[in-house]
């Protein structure tokens, strides 16, 4: 059953933050669960050597599976390597293996080594049998080849952001890479989207820093916030989202909430988009 509006294109979200242990990876997984569940066809791309998406999603990617380092490194199909998630049908990931570690180095010698992924990624949506919603790439925390490969690829930034005390230290550094990028390799790219993760509702400092967020970037915070469940961080060792792991709790509940937002935004945009053709 389809429950919430589906792009009439593609939307493609890096999911990023600098920080190590913000819940990009739960945020990726659980999101993009959501929207599946919800009706839509999901592609996550694991492209964090440290492959804790694929492990989330219960895909495997033990060191001989095909995995996105042969797409990026040795030009395989993304096609090849895009496993079914065993959660939905409509859910699907291309895997991180341990060899995507070197690939950080081994892609510098490589021609056109910022918009590998993007090709990739082109040809895949380009050849699908069926249609894909949405693609969610999963970042490692730093901004090397391969984020700016994800960045390059994508045309929508999500960024979740813990509510502690340092949550907006460091988003400066983000948004100036993300600067760069758009001035260099990829100028359609934006931040499209804010979440608020591991939202603890008992401290005060939670709220401000909640505020705070919400303050400097009112159009891109969503309304829904994700709090701190400990059954969202057991979800990835039964290789499940939340939304199945725990379907009635609060992790599953609010994840769905800012699905459901992502996806009803982007419908929103359209329909602006298509007043102003109409109009002009
Ligand atoms: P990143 O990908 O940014 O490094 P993760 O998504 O791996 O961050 O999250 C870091 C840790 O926090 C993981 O152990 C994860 O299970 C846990 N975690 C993430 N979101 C939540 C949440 N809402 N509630 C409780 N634990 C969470
Ligand atoms: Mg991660």
């Amino acid at each position: 059953d389809i429950t919430v509006p589906l792009p009439g294109k593609t939307r493609v979200f890096t999911v990023s933050n600098q920080k190590g242990g913000v819940g990009k990876t739960t945020t990726t997984v659980n999101v993009a669960a959501s929207l599946a569940k919800l009706g839509a066809r999901v592609l996550v791309i694991d492209l964090d050597p440290q492959g804790n998406a694929s492990t989330a999603l219960g895909v495997d990617h033990h060191a001989e599976v095909p995995s996105i380092y042969d797409v990026l490194i040795d030009d395989f199909p993304l096609a090849d390597v895009v496993q079914q998630s065993p959660e939905f049908d409509t859910l699907f990931c291309a895997p991180s293996t341990i060899h995507l570690a070197g690939a950080e180095i081994e892609l510098v010698s490589q021609v056109a080594r910022e918009h590998r992924l993007r090709t990739a990624l082109e040809q895949f949506i380009r050849e699908a049998e069926e249609p894909y919603h949405y693609v969610f790439i999963d970042c490692p925390p730093s901004l090397g080849l391969l984020t700016i490969n994800a960045f390059v690829a994508a045309s929508e930034v999500l960024i979740p952001i813990q509510a502690e005390y340092y949550a907006l230290e460091g988003l400066s550094q983000l948004l100036n890479s993300i600067r760069m990028i758009q001035k260099h390799l990829n100028p359609p790219l934006r931040v499209s989207t804010i979440l608020l993760t591991m939202f603890d509702g008992r401290t005060n400092l939670a709220h401000q820093v909640a505020d705070d967020v919400r303050a400097h970037f009112p159009a891109e915070v969503l309304k829904a916030i994700i709090p701190r469940a400990v059954r969202i961080s057991e979800a990835p060792s039964f290789g499940q989202s939340v939304i199945s792991h725990d379907p009635s709790g609060v992790g599953a509940i609010s994840y769905l909430e800012a699905a459901t937002e992502i996806a009803s935004r982007g419908a929103a945009e359209r329909e602006e988009a298509t007043a102003e053709e109409t109009t002009t």
